[in-house]
């Protein structure tokens, strides 16, 4: 019996379930066919990031190739979308079946389950193992309006697969430490930079494809992990160079660089190359041998056991439908300087800046710039997620869905945030050095040279104030209106209206 195995772009994984099942079924490895598709209608249903896809096709080819090296009979079709590479594949080998993992994404999975009619043959698609949650549902069969907030979710996490337990109890007596990790930067810390992997011959080969795909920023400078030994390097590096400042820093930004203490490992999480529970087993040890504090480890335990995990669960629960929640009507179209970087707003020039050159910005800046940003202005939830899908080298729908609409801007209704992130510059001053050098007044609210973040900060307050009151923890922020009088809000109301009726010519 000849078996294919259809493996996705972001399932590169080491122990793909699909190859020792195929195996077990066809009896020999010589009777198993693996088949990588690259899609040309799929790179081009937005202008991604072009660093992105050549993370993502050289990944593919060299995993491609250590599977020739393990004796498996390999097929890499380049090919105007995945149904012609699938029946050209099926026309040429004609398999008796085909196996596939199930796509983390909705669309993938509906596709997946139209194959056996499209291809006329057999087709097994396996359950998804790239999530813990796939090993663990720690709130099976809740309805969808029953909310758990991420915190509860981590909790029976880290109980479930006993990560920094010491009994019943969490290590070091609390479960988190964000108490000791809101530190800004110290001017006289020089974080280190990530990893560089140069380019070998099949990275050069997709750079040069790649340099003509219409999309964002360039394939010059790329320099990520293609392979998960350099994926495992990458994270080697963070575990020794960065994970001991991770927590302290974690939310502090600055111009001066862009990863800070941040590990940069999403890349390599979303396509497969490392796997969530090696990497907070390793964090775990790192801890235990004196290697790093544990501000530091819970908090990066917290990232990919709660946050992540967290995130694939609720997308699991509402799935592709949240991309039309839109809880504050938010109906603004996406601002030109999204695309181009040219606002003289210092930190979300140097964050678009950023995203477009290289399609990493750490998460502060995602969540209290880009779209803390996004939500005071009033731009359209979907468009603020297209365009994070399409900069971002780390986007992938499952992922991007719940952090854009449900974390960032709060247009889920609240059923992955129990409060909107919202903040005006004094926030961001206090966690960055982008307001020294802004050509805006960081502590005016109005006024020709008044910070854009407080206006629209104010004006949102003042809009939704009686939404905002209802909810206990944001009480503090509305009760900063009783400072403001009515001319002051008058003139909020005014300077706000005006910025947001130009904002596609504002910079
Ligand atoms: C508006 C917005 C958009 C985002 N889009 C993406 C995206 O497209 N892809 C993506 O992987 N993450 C996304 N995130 C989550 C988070 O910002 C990134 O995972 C993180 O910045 C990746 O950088 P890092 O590897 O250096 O992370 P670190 O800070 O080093 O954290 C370690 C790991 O934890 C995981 N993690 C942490 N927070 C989250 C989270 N909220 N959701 C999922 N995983 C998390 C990541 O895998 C990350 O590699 C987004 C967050 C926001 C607010």
């Amino acid at each position: 019996m000849l078996i294919t195995v259809w493996i996705l772009g972001d399932q590169l994984l080491a122990q793909h379930p699909a190859l020792a099942a195929a195996e077990k079924l066809a009896g020999s490895r010589a009777q198993v066919r693996v088949l990588l598709v690259q899609s040309a209608a799929r790179a081009r249903k937005l202008p991604y990031q072009r660093k992105k896809l050549v993370l993502l096709f050289s990944a593919m080819r060299h995993y491609a190739q250590a599977l020739g090296q393990q004796g498996y009979h390999v097929e890499y079709l380049i090919a105007p979308n995945f149904t012609v590479a699938l029946q050209e594949h099926c026309a040429t080998h004609f398999p008796d079946q085909l196996l596939t993992m199930a796509a983390a994404d909705e669309n993938g999975r509906l596709f997946q389950h139209t194959l056996a009619q499209r291809l006329n043959l057999p087709v097994t698609v396996l359950p998804n193992t790239q999530f813990l949650i796939g090993q663990h549902n720690p709130f099976p069969n809740l309805p969808p309006v029953k909310r758990v907030v991420q915190e509860q979710f981590y909790r029976a996490m880290r109980r479930h697969f006993g990560v920094l337990m010491e009994g019943a109890e969490p290590a070091g007596g609390a479960w988190n430490y964000d108490r000791l990790n809101r530190q800004p930067l110290p001017a006289h810390l020089n974080p280190p930079d990530p990893p560089s992997f140069a380019p070998d011959a099949i990275t050069q080969e997709v750079m040069a494809e790649v340099a003509q795909i219409p999309g964002l920023g360039s394939v010059a400078g790329f320099d990520l992990a293609v392979t998960r030994a350099q994926a495992q390097a990458a994270f080697a590096d963070f575990l020794a160079q960065r994970l001991p400042n991770f927590g302290t820093y974690e939310d502090a930004m600055t111009q001066r660089h862009a990863t800070l203490y941040h590990s940069l490992l999403s890349p390599y999480l979303n396509l497969g190359l490392l796997e969530p529970l090696e990497l907070i087993r390793a964090a775990e040890q790192a801890y235990y041998a004196g290697q790093a504090p544990l501000n530091a480890v819970e908090g990066f335990v917290r990232q990919i056991l709660g946050w992540r995990e967290y995130m694939a669960w609720q997308y699991g629960r509402f799935g592709a439908a949240m991309k039309k929640m839109n809880a504050w009507g938010a109906e603004r179209p996406l601002p030109e300087f999204f695309w181009t970087g040219e606002t003289e707003m210092n930190c979300l020039r140097h964050a678009i800046g950023r995203a477009l050159q290289s399609g990493y910005t750490h998460h502060i800046e995602r969540l209290m710039l880009l779209s803390n940003f996004a939500l005071l202005a009033g731009l359209h939830p979907a468009a603020v997620n297209d365009w994070f899908q399409a900069a971002y080298i780390d986007a992938y729908e499952w992922v991007m869905l719940p952090n854009v609409i449900g974390m960032g801007l709060n247009a889920d209704g609240g059923l992955t945030a129990t409060k909107p992130y919202i903040a005006s510059a004094n926030y961001i001053h206090k966690m960055s050095d982008y307001c020294g050098s802004c050509r805006f007044n960081r502590k005016k609210r109005h006024g020709a040279d008044a910070c854009p973040f407080n206006t629209l900060y104010w004006n949102f307050l003042l809009t939704h104030e009686a939404r905002l009151r209802a909810n206990p923890r944001l009480g503090q922020n509305v009760l900063g209106l009783r400072h403001l009088d009515d001319a002051g809000r008058q003139l909020v109301r005014q300077q706000a209206a005006s910025f947001l009726a130009h904002l596609s010519r504002n910079r």
